[in-house]
């Protein structure tokens, strides 16, 4: 098994434990993961014929609460990749301070080319495969990439059914009649916009000089530059796996998402001025003052960061900067504002979720915002001033921060010092 990308990801923790006087334990507590189960899902295709597919489940660390983390549907997701956005998920729970480990799912498939009756009945053979593994007080599932609430829908029901009982707390981003909870929908974008805005003084960024470019317009980035645009920031690169577009000018993201869903492509979306189609490769390149990657990992590499133009990369996918380039990014005095703080607006309002299926009720929308905006905002002072104090890069301070957190649930249950006294 290739462990390129946990590998380095678990260098984070040697890191951040340099700066806290940590027990031993702990580090020896988060070495690997805490339990993996693989399995093979057969499906039966509409053509009748059967189809394997590959699918992992992966809980990190339980020490803070149950796990927490989403499903990702993708044709090269693999063991590697689920055990490293594991590791992620639990640091991001810690930072953002909500009950939970980490934990996170994948299945090797390409949903273009799955008609919609296959991907339910994929949806349901991942949920008869790892029931025993899951559970509303054990590891609670979420979407991620080309996974979503109808998705989540299916696999609460299969729950459900193999139960013998509605377990809507099982699972989160469900759809709104199904236990979902307001705000789920934006809320990735939402806490990406709100850690932004609130270090904007500090990173001299500002609504009417600002320009933004997107890698990946999906689901978190999409919400994200519809909130920036309205601000009065100047959207002005968007790209999704198949196109990518430029206009110095700006774009409206709001008609450039009608204009995707209508043509499957960003290509030819209304802009202000001369839209130009150009490569992913050129779009993180491109001349602007705040880059957020929201598609894969491994975007931003050794070879590419020293072309990186932006002051700020907003980190709104998992792990789209390999520690190589964040490095040259450091050294640059780029500021990267980390994924496991920039996009932890999702974990944190599907933990709302979760807590309004436990008590049966349900908040209105606002509440819901403002309870997001009452947890990132703090998460995001507390890590950018420990940053400024200890001369860390942001990174650094979210690991250490996170690590404080789940030291002490650690340290919590006695170390050697305790047993040895
Ligand atoms: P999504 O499926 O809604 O969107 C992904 C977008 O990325 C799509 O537009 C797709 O076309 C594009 N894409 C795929 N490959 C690409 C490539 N090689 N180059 C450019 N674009 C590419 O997914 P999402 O939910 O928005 O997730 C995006 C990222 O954000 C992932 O890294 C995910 O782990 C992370 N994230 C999402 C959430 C959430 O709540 N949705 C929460 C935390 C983190």
């Amino acid at each position: 098994m290739a462990t390129a990308l946990f590998t380095k990801a678990r260098k984070r923790l040697k890191e951040a434990a340099k700066h806290l006087d940590i027990h031993p334990d702990v580090i020896e507590r988060l070495k690997y993961p805490k339990e993996t189960l693989a399995a093979t899902l057969v499906v039966r295709m509409d053509d009748g014929s059967s189809k394997a597919f590959k699918a992992w489940r992966c809980r990190y660390d339980d020490t803070r609460g149950p796990t927490k983390g989403g499903i990702r549907y993708h044709p090269r997701v693999n063991l590697d990749e689920i055990m490293t956005l594991a590791f992620w998920m639990t640091f991001k729970c810690a930072v953002a301070g909500l009950p939970f480990g980490g934990a996170k799912g994948g299945v090797q498939v390409d949903t273009k080319t799955l008609s919609k009756t296959e991907l339910e009945r994929l949806s349901r053979a991942y949920i008869q495969a790892f029931a025993r593994f899951i559970g509303p007080d054990r590891d609670i599932p979420a979407p991620d990439m080309y996974t979503n609430g109808i998705v989540m829908a299916w696999m609460a029901d299969e729950y459900a059914a193999m139960v013998d009982q509605p377990s809507p707390a099982v699972i989160t981003g469900k759809p709104i009649p199904l236990g979902g909870s307001l705000g789920r929908d934006d809320a990735t974008g939402r806490g990406g916009h709100l850690v932004l805005r609130h270090l904007e003084g500090e990173l001299g960024l500002s609504p009417a000089t600002s320009r933004i470019v997107l890698q990946g317009f999906g689901n978190a980035s999409y919400h994200c530059a519809r909130l920036l645009h309205a601000d009065g920031y100047r959207i002005i690169g968007l790209s999704d796996s198949r196109s990518a577009v430029y206009d110095p000018d700006g774009i409206d993201p709001v008609a450039a998402m009608e204009h995707k869903r209508d043509k499957h492509s960003l290509a030819g979306c209304p802009s202000k001025g001369k839209l130009r189609e150009i490569t992913n490769e050129e779009l993180l390149e491109s001349e602007c003052d705040v880059l957020i990657p929201a598609a894969l990992e491994n975007q931003i590499i050794l070879e590419n960061a020293p072309n990186i133009k932006a002051r700020v990369i907003l980190e709104l996918a998992n792990g789209p900067t390999s520690p190589a380039a964040d490095k040259v990014l450091n050294q640059a005095g780029k500021t990267v504002i980390p994924d496991i703080l920039a996009n932890s607006g999702g974990v944190t309002v599907s933990y709302f979720e979760w807590v309004q299926n436990k008590a049966g009720y349900y908040w209105p929308l606002d509440e819901v915002r403002a309870k997001l905006k009452s947890i990132i905002e703090p998460e995001t002072r507390t890590i950018w001033e420990a940053a400024q104090e200890r001369g860390l890069d942001m990174r650094t301070a979210a690991y250490v921060h996170g690590l404080r957190r789940i030291a002490a649930a650690v340290e919590a249950h006695g170390t050697k010092a305790y047993f040895d006294s």
